[in-house]
């Protein structure tokens, strides 16, 4: 079940229990709220329905309903209950599996949008038919099943679909591929949940396969299915993000199976570049709403980001990859400023609505949405119950549940602490307490619980944005650097250590190149990025014409409107309106300025309180600006 090689071995879900904390109550949330709302859902927009139709050879094309992908939300959902009760959770699996299994026909296909009277022929739309895509969906579901030790009906009907995959696609079967990748990375992990070879072989197939211009042509370009360039030959991620983030994955995959070091290498190249020139400070992916896509370098507007869910969660996804099969913490810093900033602001405090798209800006307010139905895909004002395009919220609801698996790794010298969450971790005869209030406080406690006699060693992340961190072990304390701070020692029962981060609030100033933020700053805080939000203002003052002074001090204050524990932070600022009208264009003039204050909010609880502007980047104040 685990990668063949690379630096570090990951940890089952049922090793690393999140003890409530910003992530453990996430996980709870997620169990009692979103995975029933989603079940609610699938039922109400009769995707969960197509199954039972198909089961019974009653699916006339006019009865089908929702999306050609919309077979892979069931999946998803049921990967996500996999997941829970693996980590010794409860949840109504049986039932989504029998109406899968119910569904599946002799040879394996799965699908309810093709293939019956009146239904396009099977594998008839490859490039928009997403029955691969699904399949992969499918496959992960029936390896997170494996995972936590059982073999069902889910799990049988993954394998049989993987098993005809691998005749129909095979190296005499069609040589064609999916317009969506995502079959690569489940064949590898089914690879690794069986030891069935041909699972592996025929991920490396697709790989080779996409680049080549296997696809036809479209109005994006082959690009948005990156079957423009093979994936060797790529110098960034491009094309539709969530594609491109899930296809590394499956190529780093590939990679860590086949001993093909080139492969990983361009994969580690092209997440370095993309992390260093189209990467939003949230850990957000995918600039354009055209195509889903990543933009050009620093093509990073805050208004206009799409940075879909689904993007922030295949990132994190492709850094855990990258994490374990090379050790560099730089992995682990993405993926936690992922997780904080896009993923935990994807879903609202009650669990039961979702943002698809995730900007940095929201210029209108906007209106209070009709929970009682589904919203297009890239509205934004406020978080929808259910989208026409639902992707997201089972794709958070999967990584919720599984999020204890990307905590804690081991190799053969010790044990690495990657993500700070309370909790417990077992290994083998070693057994450890976390316990911390990150983020909102820097300090993180580990006692030893229990543990063998030979020595071994304790890795704790310190994060980049730290600079800096305290750790306090038995024989003292001392500074730590970026990267993983290390102690290694014989260890006894009760032993503690202890790491102290520091979480205050700082300013952070983005790359010039990035036109659209040019002459702003933001606020950080921990791992948190903070943002501006019109419900905490006067609506005299407009955030549209804000200014923020970077020598005034930033002073913190409970928030408990968004939660036990919320931090928020005021700071002097003012609003600058400058002359003319009419036309926002030639010598403006002088402007006036009218002092203020600002209150900034963590970025993942916006919106929970009714529709609001919102603002990430904070114009610096114009010294030539007259006060008033
Ligand atoms: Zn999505």
């Amino acid at each position: 079940m685990l990668p063949s090689t690379g630096a570090l071995r990951p940890l089952g879900v049922d090793q690393v229990r999140l003890t409530g904390g910003f992530w453990g109550d996430r996980q709870e949330r997620n169990a009692r709220a979103t995975i029933p709302h989603a079940r609610h859902w699938l039922e109400e927009t009769g995707w969960l329905g197509n199954f039972h139709l198909a089961a019974t050879d009653d699916l006339a094309p006019h009865r089908r309903r929702g999306r050609e992908f919309s077979d892979s939300e069931v999946y998803k959902l049921a990967e996500a209950m996999a997941w829970e009760i693996a980590r010794g959770g409860d949840a109504p699996l049986d039932e989504l599996s029998t109406v899968v299994a119910a569904a599946q026909e002799p040879g394996g296909y799965l699908n309810t949008m093709f293939g019956r009277p009146g239904q396009q022929p099977r594998y008839s739309d490859l490039t928009w038919g997403h029955e691969l895509y699904c399949y992969g969906h499918l496959v992960q579901a029936g390896v997170a099943r494996l995972r936590g030790g059982v073999r069902d009906a889910l799990t049988n009907a993954a394998i049989r679909a993987a098993d005809h995959v691998c005749v129909e696609f095979g190296p005499t079967g069609r040589q064609t591929l999916c317009g969506h990748p995502e079959i690569e990375m489940a064949l590898v992990e089914l690879y690794r949940a069986t030891g069935t070879a041909r699972y592996l072989d025929q991920a490396r197939l697709f790989l080779d396969r996409r680049g080549q211009a296997t696809l036809p042509d479209i109005e994006l370009g082959r690009a948005y299915f990156q079957d423009d360039v093979p994936i060797r030959e790529r110098t960034a991620f491009d094309g539709h993000a969530v594609r491109a983030l899930y296809l590394a994955c499956g190529a780093v995959d590939v990679a860590v199976e086949t001993g093909d070091d080139k492969l990983l290498a361009a994969v580690a190249r092209q997440w370095e570049r993309t992390v260093a020139t189209r990467t939003y400070l949230t850990g957000g992916m995918g600039s354009r709403h055209e195509g889903e896509a990543f933009g050009d370098d620093f093509e990073l507007p805050a208004d206009r980001a799409y940075v879909e869910t689904c993007a922030a969660v295949a990132s994190v996804m492709l850094s855990w990859r990258l994490l374990l099969a090379t050790g560099e913490a730089r992995f682990a810093d993405l993926a936690e400023r992922t997780l904080y900033n896009v993923v935990a602001a994807s879903t609202s405090l009650d669990g039961r609505a979702f943002f698809y798209t995730n900007p940095l800006r929201q210029r209108g307010a906007g209106a209070v949405l009709d929970r009682s139905r589904p919203w297009p895909r890239a509205s934004s004002s406020e978080r929808a119950p259910w989208r026409d395009v639902s992707c997201c919220p089972t794709n958070v609801a999967r990584t919720l549940a599984s999020l204890g698996g990307y905590v804690a790794t081991v190799d053969d010298g010790g044990l690495q602490l990657h993500q700070y969450a309370s909790g417990t971790v077992t290994s083998g005869g070693t057994a450890l307490t976390v316990t911390t209030g990150y983020p909102w406080g820097g300090s993180v406690r580990i006692r030893v619980d229990r543990t063998g006699d030979a020595p071994w060693r304790l890795s704790l992340r310190v994060p980049a944005w730290a600079g800096e961190a305290v750790l306090s072990t038995p024989e003292g304390a001392r500074r730590v650097q970026p990267g993983y701070a290390v102690v290694s020692r014989a260890w006894r029962a009760g032993d503690q250590v202890r790491l102290r981060l520091p979480v205050a609030p700082r300013w952070t100033e983005p790359n010039p190149r990035i036109d659209a933020v040019r002459g702003c700053v933001a606020v950080e805080r921990g791992p948190l990025v903070y943002c501006a939000e019109s419900v905490d203002h006067d609506p005299a003052l407009a955030l549209d014409a804000v200014d923020v002074d970077r020598s005034a001090p930033l002073t913190e204050r409970p928030l408990p409107a968004l939660g036990r524990d919320v931090v928020a932070l005021d700071l002097a600022a003012s609003t600058t309106t400058a002359a003319g009208g009419g036309w926002p264009y030639g010598s403006i003039g002088t402007a006036d300025q009218e002092p203020g204050n600002l209150t900034l909010v963590p970025y993942h609880l916006w919106a929970n309180r009714g529709p609001a502007t919102m603002r990430v980047w904070l114009p610096v104040a114009d010294p030539h600006a007259t006060g008033r």
